[in-house]
């Protein structure tokens, strides 16, 4: 039976998800929780003290953009200066632009796209994460930095859903999960570490799986196991994705470690 396509739209689902990846949110070399929260902080800031037209909304987008702590991890990729919280406990990322939080006039244009392209623009996930993945996803990461860094990372979900199932020896149903506290918690554990891989790593020119090639532009990268005189275990193409950069046997081997942890926590708890 071919996999049922993602039925909801990823980018404002509820629960405590939100996502403003494409927006360009993650796309600084130092993108832990702290200083996006900075970033986006600034932003709400001066665009809740704006007039709604286009010419204020222009004029703050510059200042912003020019005030920016952190210059782009990848320059061909655009970071919006509209993006910023939409709620008073800072929640929620989302487009300070959007006619349905400015109260009906269309601010998008003043940011770095179009407001045609932001208006229709649909990530990869939403053809290739499946339905049931993707409310994984949304049910186990209810937060508006983790969210982000999952959803858009669909080597990421596969390969711990991957990891599951080995561990497992059978399948492992996103349905299954969701049907389990313990294990959704679990899952949580897992698929958070994407938090921490961001925050240990943050001095590194990475971004998950990616790093930049001469040019700036985000290029797969691999892990040179010659060099770590190491050999591949299943557990690799996770610890990529969370943006490990081990330098050494041991960093590698306490990476798939972590891993390999909390991939056991969710069979358990699948078990049980
Ligand atoms: S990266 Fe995907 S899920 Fe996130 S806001 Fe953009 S289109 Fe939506
Ligand atoms: S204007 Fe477009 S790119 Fe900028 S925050 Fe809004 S949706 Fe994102």
């Amino acid at each position: 039976m071919p996999p049922v396509p993602v039925s909801f739209h990823l980018c404002q689902p509820g629960g405590g998800a939100s996502c403003g990846a494409c927006c360009g949110l993650y796309n600084f070399q130092d993108h832990s929780r702290f200083m996006l929260a900075e970033h986006l902080s600034i932003q709400t800031e001066r665009l809740r003290h704006t007039p709604r037209e286009p010419a204020a909304y222009r004029d703050a987008a510059q200042e912003l953009l020019a005030r920016r702590p952190q210059q782009p991890l990848f320059p061909a990729v655009r970071v919006c200066p509209l993006l910023g919280f939409l709620d008073d406990d800072r929640r929620q990322v989302g487009c300070l632009g959007h006619p349905k939080v400015t109260g009906g006039v269309d601010l998008r244009d003043c940011g770095v796209y179009r407001a045609a392209i932001c208006e229709t623009f649909t990530c990869p996930s939403f053809g290739w994460l499946t339905d049931a993945q993707a409310r994984l996803v949304q049910a186990a990461c209810a937060d508006w930095y983790v969210y982000g860094l999952v959803i858009t990372d669909v080597e990421f979900v596969r390969g711990c859903l991957r990891l599951i199932e080995w561990e497992l020896g059978g399948p492992a149903r996103p349905e299954a999960v969701l049907a389990r506290p313990e294990a959704l918690e679990a899952m949580r554990r897992l698929l958070g570490l994407k938090e921490t891989a961001a925050r240990e790593d943050s001095r590194a020119a990475v971004f998950g799986r990616f790093t930049r090639d001469t040019e700036g532009e985000p290029v797969p990268r691999t892990l040179d196991y010659a060099a770590l005189g190491a050999r591949a275990a299943p557990e690799d193409d996770v610890v990529l994705c969370l943006g490990h950069t081990p330098t050494t046997a041991e960093a590698l081997l306490a990476a798939r470690e972590q891993v390999r942890t909390r991939v056991r926590a969710v069979a358990r708890a699948l078990e049980s």
